[in-house]
């Protein structure tokens, strides 16, 4: 199953560049809101199993229709220095544990739009594969992690590196927090739908140019680790997101270092979910 939102609507992508409207197709039994599809995600994906492409009611949806697919989640982890080589060009040493911050809801927007540079700031791109979570996970265990994630989808981790790193202590959740600094989409797809949910390949590219490429088997801590080790703590509700950390080629790891500017072009793509695009705008 691919979820969308499309005009606001809960929407299940029939193919490339078509969808139907749940509640419409389904007369009801499913609402237009979004974010409640994470709560019968079983269900709707039994429900989507009945859609084929060619749907009386499919539509052809363009890309200034789509949103946020997760655009109420309750909680947002993100997760650190998950892929060995973007420690090494961070300067730290691989993790023991996965460092864990949050980036706060409001900073979360859609697939495609402008990003306002904040005045004064050094900003960094970081392309991740975003877990949605499907169902309550309360200390679960990492063989049967995967059932407990609704789908996949494109996240970018857009970072304010001077507040991120200011002392005493570091600023990670608010730093990459500002409007905007959150894009997800263009859609969740469930993992079944993956040729190998363990395996996508990830990148960016700025103004064209490939700043980062690597993919989601060469993270320190996978997927399935990550939902045991943070429903270990705290249980994880349904429609919630967990950033996956990014591999190499942030800005602030090159020499000399590299921010984004007004009006620079950022593409972020994982390999079968779809890509981000976001243009960078001057305070
Ligand atoms: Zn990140």
């Amino acid at each position: 199953m691919k979820v969308a939102t499309v005009d606001g609507r809960l929407a299940l992508v029939t193919a490339p560049g078509k969808a139907v409207d749940a509640a419409e197709a389904s007369g009801g039994r499913f609402g237009p809101d979004v974010q409640q599809a994470y709560e019968r995600w079983a269900e709707l994906s039994e429900f989507a199993a009945t859609l084929g492409e060619g749907h009386a009611l499919e539509r052809p949806v363009r890309d200034d229709q789509l949103g946020n697919p997760i655009p109420a989640p309750r909680q947002v982890f993100a997760i650190g220095l998950n892929y060995a080589d973007h420690a090494a060009e961070s300067s730290f040493a691989v993790p023991e544990t996965p460092p864990v911050f949050t980036k706060f809801p409001t900073c979360l927007t859609g697939p495609y739009g402008d990003v306002v540079l904040p005045e004064g700031g050094n900003v960094d791109w970081e392309v991740e594969l975003v877990a949605v979570v499907g169902k309550h996970a309360d200390r679960v265990a990492e063989d049967e992690a995967w059932d407990y994630v609704a789908g996949l989808t494109v996240g970018q981790d857009i970072s304010e590196r001077r507040l991120q790193l200011a002392g005493p202590a570091p600023q990670f959740s608010l730093a990459k927090s500002y409007p905007g600094f959150g894009p997800l989409g263009p859609v969740v797809v469930s993992p079944d739908e993956l040729p190998d949910r363990d395996d996508l390949e990830l990148g960016a590219l700025v103004n064209g140019e490939q700043v980062q490429k690597g993919r989601t088997s060469q993270m320190v801590f996978p997927v399935p680790a990550l939902i045991a080790r943070l429903s270990a703590v705290t249980p994880l509700l349904p429609g919630d997101v967990v950033f996956t950390g990014t591999p190499s080629g942030v800005g602030m790891g090159r020499t000399p270092q590299r921010w984004l500017q007004a009006g620079d072009q950022l593409v972020s793509y994982v390999h079968g979910i779809g890509e981000l695009r976001q243009r960078m705008v001057a305070a």
